[in-house]
């Protein structure tokens, strides 16, 4: 551990460091005044200063006294954990309680007694010890709660998110749409649902693998997320090649420019199936429902009503558009 005497008489400074030199402390730093400690140990950029475990502090120094020196070290970033013995004379015993307040731990008198000064070292030590170790555990625990917190954040995030798609699961979106159909009918406002399937798609895992069916389905996650363009609009990964989005704010006409919009996004990748009987292009059939919500009426019932849409859709020759007009 390393020790700072700091005294402008090099006849006590010398005699402490023999001292504490005899009792086993090999790394001693000496300084004459308060001014040179500030220069050595106290830069702007303290990690180029060198490190101090205890302070041995002469009251009596020319310049700053040792007081206001212990006072304004306590201040600063390096010092501020580090213990300081006071070393005063006899006469100076009434300055005490100043350098207490000031943030001193302990005190000596001149000239020291070897067995005082290597106890009240000793002790401040193993105190600056304790301080360091119970810093470190602080450190440790901080960066534990901090770990914790990201692995919860990625919980949450795999718990509301589609592992292939990235997407919203089904869980999320059933959690918004219960939401938001009740900001809908306090707000009165309307509201859309559209439900997606892609075509023939067990056809196309099984010409292409289920590999190939996973990118593909990636592939149309992003070009139907593309045709969304508003920030409460939410695009949910519904069932297996099943896409349901979900429109707060948007009427029919609203919901049918954002099928399009969906399904010619998707058609702008030209993605090939060779064994669709709908196109040779991986296509969607889609189904659009829109009502202005009230308190009779469960959202289950417009989601339903999506679905028969896509159902006709499906029926009616599949890559289509088919809306609910009977709500
Ligand atoms: P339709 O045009 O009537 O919708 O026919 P379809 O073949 O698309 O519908 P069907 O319900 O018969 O089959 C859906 C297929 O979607 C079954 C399965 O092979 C495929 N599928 C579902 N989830 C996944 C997935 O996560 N990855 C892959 N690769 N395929 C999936
Ligand atoms: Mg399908
Ligand atoms: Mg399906």
């Amino acid at each position: 551990m390393k020790i700072l005497i700091v005294d402008d008489s090099i006849v006590t400074r010398t005699f402490l460091e023999d001292m504490l030199q005899e009792a086993g402390y090999s790394h001693i730093m000496l300084a004459g005044s308060m001014e040179e400690v500030f220069a050595r140990f106290c830069s702007d950029n303290g990690h180029s200063c060198p490190l101090v475990d205890l302070v041995l502090l002469d009251i009596h120094l020319p310049g700053q006294d040792g007081i206001e020196g212990c006072r304004v070290l306590k201040q600063t970033e390096q010092f501020r954990d580090v213990p300081v013995i006071i070393i005063s004379g006899l006469k100076q015993l009434e300055n005490l309680e100043p350098a207490f307040t000031a943030g001193a731990t302990d005190y000596l008198t001149k000239p020291p007694k070897r067995l005082e000064l290597e106890v009240r070292v000793s002790a401040a030590l193993k105190l600056k010890f304790e301080m360091d170790r119970r810093k470190a555990r602080e450190r440790e625990l901080q960066e534990m709660t901090a770990r914790l917190e990201e692995a919860n954040r990625q919980l949450q995030q795999l718990s509301t998110r589609d592992g292939l798609t990235g997407l919203a699961n089904r869980h999320a979106g059933s959690d918004f749409i219960k939401r938001e159909w009740l900001r809908a009918i306090r707000e009165q406002h309307e509201f859309s649902v559209i439900m997606i399937d892609i075509d023939c798609f067990k056809l196309y895992n099984d010409t292409n693998g289920h590999l190939a069916g996973d990118d593909c389905l990636k592939k149309v996650a992003t070009a139907l997320q593309n045709g969304l363009h508003r920030p409460a609009d939410l695009l949910v990964r519904y069932g297996g090649e099943e896409f349901m989005a979900l429109l707060p704010g948007t009427g029919s006409d609203g919901a049918l420019t954002v099928a399009t919009a969906m399904q010619e996004s998707l058609a702008s990748l030209q993605l090939p199936h060779g064994s669709s009987t709908a196109s040779p292009l991986v296509t969607v059939s889609i189904g659009v429902a829109s009502a202005c919500p009230d308190e009779t009426f469960p959202v289950e019932q417009l989601i339903a009503a999506a679905d028969r849409a896509l159902y006709q859709a499906k029926r009616a020759g599949r890559n289509r558009i088919c809306t609910a007009r009977d709500l």
